[in-house]
């Protein structure tokens, strides 16, 4: 375990723990505010993602950067944005089991340096992997669990609303959802905002 990020970070940055360092551009750490209340979680860098090295930057990256305004959240106020796995899985094909187990320490530091109170889970992987490994995310995304003192919540993964445009106000519901568990579970969230 790393006590500070720029140990985690840069020990991250050079890990070989798994076959996906074979093709990546960059290791896609996270962004974030480093004492977010709030976090998400995705399953793993796209495209441009490895390009750029930052998480959600994409199409599906503005969209959750849309979404996330609608609330009052962004990456550069007051949340932090990871992945299970850091580095891109070739064609955007899901991380294996495998490769999450190999990354998922990573994510773990991460989650002890920052101690969230709510986690946001994008998509069927990631909540498989954070919540329950049998979660339906069609019927269970806007759902509060709580997990070792930290609640989480599922919602759909941005990739997914472009594919099916029909399941955005559901989405848009389960942000709603976490504005008002915000409110309720949260300091400073809103209040530096
Ligand atoms: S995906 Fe994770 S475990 Fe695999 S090489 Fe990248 S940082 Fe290491």
């Amino acid at each position: 375990m790393y006590e500070t990020w720029n140990s985690l970070q840069e020990a991250c940055l050079q890990c070989h723990k798994c076959g996906l360092c074979e093709g990546r551009h960059n290791v896609v750490f996270g962004i974030g505010v480093e004492t977010a209340e709030v976090m998400f979680i995705g399953e793993g860098p796209g495209e441009n993602e490895d390009l750029q090295g930052e998480p959600f930057v994409g199409r599906g990256g503005q969209l959750l950067d849309k979404m996330l305004a609608a609330v009052d959240l962004s990456r550069e106020k007051n949340i932090y944005i990871a992945n299970i796995v850091k580095c891109r899985p070739p064609q955007n094909r899901d991380p294996l089991p495998e490769e999450q187990e190999a990354c998922i320490d990573w994510l773990r530091n991460q989650t002890a340096l920052i101690r969230p109170k709510i986690i946001v889970c994008l998509g069927r992987i990631a909540a498989a992997k954070i919540i329950k490994p049998d979660i339906k995310i069609t019927k269970e995304h806007g759902v509060f669990f709580e997990k070792n003192g930290v609640v989480m919540m599922a919602t759909l993964h941005p990739a997914a609303l472009l594919r099916n445009p029909s399941q955005k106000p559901g989405a848009f519901d389960d942000f709603l959802k976490l504005r008002e568990k915000i409110h309720e579970l949260c300091d400073h969230t809103y209040e530096e905002a």
